[in-house]
């Protein structure tokens, strides 16, 4: 009998699974089961857009791609990078096309996480960020974001975290679960400590077109010489609903896209041909068309956002108006239940799920995070049991 416990890596051995992966397992095992809990977007990829991947394989385009993937690509993301985040990368050295922007975190923080350098990672957030940092052998240190902050990062608990051996910080807004943005100002109270303390950035902006209220995006890339010390990763999982395609891509500095290649190289060789040209014709399109297919999807969330913000109301479940992404995180505490403990009781009575919202980190604890990347009947039907299930436990 061979013994894999003492052949297993350590560190990949005692990763702990995704609490979202979990809670669904059981999910999945239900029938007629009503899921608030996927974080994709619930469109189908514009069929003009499939159809150039389509083409793109008639064609024969079946091969390799450079390494960094196909200019042309790059070429239209500089151009939307300049015109959207205000910043310029230039399309030979700067960018970095991905396997989604899952191995653009993944080599972005191999590319500058060297044993026991600390990574701070603000939480509540998506789960993939300090597995990815242990396995470098560096240290993950979470920051907990506070909903009396509106989950924003404050400079003081930036500052109060920092030691001699913090190397980066993680920043991911629109967040990912709670809907939190970090504004112009807000990133900006948070330069001078960054800089002071020499950190890098990496700073995932794969929900960057999907806010709301008018609201602008910033990426503190732009934001004076910020740009020298951050590694923008994004993609076009969400806004193009692509997640399937797997494309995502890194724009930095040549020095650090240099690193991020080689790694890139080794361990995937390039992204998805057939993807890329997707991606290509998603870019091309929407220049063309003032990115009218993002902007109806973006319509869509806006009003499931706002009718489950009114639902919450009703029901009595307190919660932050989350101003980007497509989730909601209202919290649970004054049912006298913990995320988890309300999450498994509703999946129980009512045959919803939802994601407990510690499975982001300790500070989502008492939350739980509902998924509006569904149709409305969808939404409506969990929110009517929702309010029924919270009904009953007031009784
Ligand atoms: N970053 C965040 C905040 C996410 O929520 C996700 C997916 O849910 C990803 C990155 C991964 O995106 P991709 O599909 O491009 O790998």
């Amino acid at each position: 009998m061979i013994d894999y416990n003492s052949l297993l890596n350590p560190v990949a051995r005692d990763i702990k699974p995704s609490g979202i992966r979990k809670f669904f397992g059981i999910a999945a095992t239900r029938k007629d089961c009503i899921s608030l809990g996927v974080g994709e977007p619930d469109f189908s990829t514009p069929t003009i857009f499939s159809q150039a991947g389509i083409k793109s394989i008639c064609l024969g385009k079946t091969h390799y791609t450079a390494n960094a993937g196909l200019f042309e690509l790059r070429d239209t993301i500089s151009k939307y990078t300049k015109q959207f985040i205000g910043v310029d990368y230039s399309p030979e050295d700067e960018i970095l096309i991905t396997v989604g922007a899952s191995e653009g975190l993944d080599a972005a923080f191999r590319a500058i996480c060297a044993p026991d350098d600390e990574i701070l990672i603000p939480e509540p957030c998506f789960v993939c960020y300090s597995p990815l940092v242990s396995l470098c052998g560096a240290v993950p240190v979470p920051i907990e974001c506070r909903i009396e902050n509106e989950f924003k990062l404050t400079p003081e608990q930036l500052e109060e975290k920092i030691t001699p051996k913090t190397k980066g910080i993680l920043l991911a807004y629109p967040n990912n679960p709670t809907g939190a943005v970090m504004e112009e100002e807000d990133l900006k109270k948070l330069v001078p400590i960054i800089e002071k303390n020499n950190l890098i950035v990496f700073s995932d902006e794969i929900y960057g077109e999907l806010v709301y209220n008018g609201l602008k995006f910033t990426s503190i890339a732009s934001i004076g010489n910020m740009r020298e010390r951050t590694i923008v990763v994004s993609g076009f999982s969400k806004y193009f609903a692509m997640t399937g395609w797997r494309l995502g891509y890194v724009c930095a500095p040549r020095e650090i896209i240099d690193v991020i290649h080689k790694i890139h190289q080794y361990s995937v060789m390039c992204a998805s041909t057939v993807a890329q040209y997707t991606a290509l014709e998603a870019l091309n399109t929407s220049f063309k068309n003032g990115f009218k297919e993002v902007h109806e999807m973006m319509e869509v969330y806006d009003t499931r956002r706002k009718y489950i913000l009114k639902r919450l109301q009703d029901i009595g479940l307190d919660c932050f108006e989350p101003r980007g992404a497509f989730y909601v995180f209202p919290s649970v505490k004054s049912t006298g239940m913990d995320g988890e403990e309300f999450a498994y009781a509703l999946l129980d009575a009512k045959n919803v799920a939802v994601v407990p919202g510690g499975a982001f980190g300790e500070s989502g604890k008492d939350f739980i995070r509902i998924s509006y990347a569904y149709s409305l009947d969808v939404i409506e039907k969990a929110f009517d049991l929702i309010e029924e299930f919270v009904k009953e436990l007031k009784k």
